[in-house]
């Protein structure tokens, strides 16, 4: 009985402490690193989506439904990228096509790759997200490819934990230099 119960609680601590460690490595490797890690250890995989899930459930709003309404309000004859899918769920809430990435299959709609890298053609998509998942010390390289497939004038959106930004103003110059301009905060 409370055995049990100390033994689960403990369990379930150490499943979130190893959530938060794979989360961090993500953010603090290349993606090529990200590659690698989940390769060599797929429960990892496993466990950091579930510490992700359980995670952004205590939130009052995940941002990947805000960005499902944001879609559903567009024509749905515009294409999508989700850099970093996770369990696709933008591709299975919205009518539009939609091209899903991550490093690992959650679901039969995603295309494994990784994200400084997708096989899609060039100026080939509208709108290019990336929903906390704006991962990898190669950051740069990552949005060039964002808006290598972007079509000109394509929008880019971008949800993030506001504490992941050393400096937001600095970040939105570098967005600049890569040649995206703001149109919304
Ligand atoms: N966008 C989803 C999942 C976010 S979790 C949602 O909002 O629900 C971040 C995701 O980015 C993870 O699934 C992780 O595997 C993926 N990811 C991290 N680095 C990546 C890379 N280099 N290439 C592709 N996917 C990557």
């Amino acid at each position: 009985g409370r055995s049990a119960a100390l033994r689960a609680r403990m369990e379930e601590r150490l499943l979130s402490a190893r959530f938060r460690y794979i989360n961090q490595q993500l953010y603090t490797s290349s993606s090529q690193e990200a590659v690698q890690l989940f390769q060599n250890d797929p429960e990892a995989f496993k466990i950091y989506h579930r510490g992700f899930a359980q995670q952004v459930g205590r939130w009052p709003e995940n941002p990947v439904d805000r960005i499902v309404r944001y879609l559903r309000k567009r024509p749905a004859s515009l294409v999508v990228a989700d850099f970093g899918c996770g369990d696709c769920k933008i591709a299975s809430s919205v009518r539009n096509k939609v091209h899903s990435f991550d490093l690992v299959p959650l679901s039969p709609l995603v295309t494994v790759c990784d994200m400084a890298k997708v096989p899609l053609a060039a100026e080939s998509v509208d709108i290019a997200v990336f929903c906390l998942a704006l991962m990898g010390t190669n950051l740069q390289e990552i949005l060039e490819e964002a808006n290598r497939v972007l079509k000109q004038g394509g929008t880019l959106m971008v949800a993030e934990v506001a504490s992941r930004f050393e400096d937001i103003r600095a970040f939105m110059n570098a967005m600049t230099q890569l040649g995206f301009k703001s149109v919304s905060k």
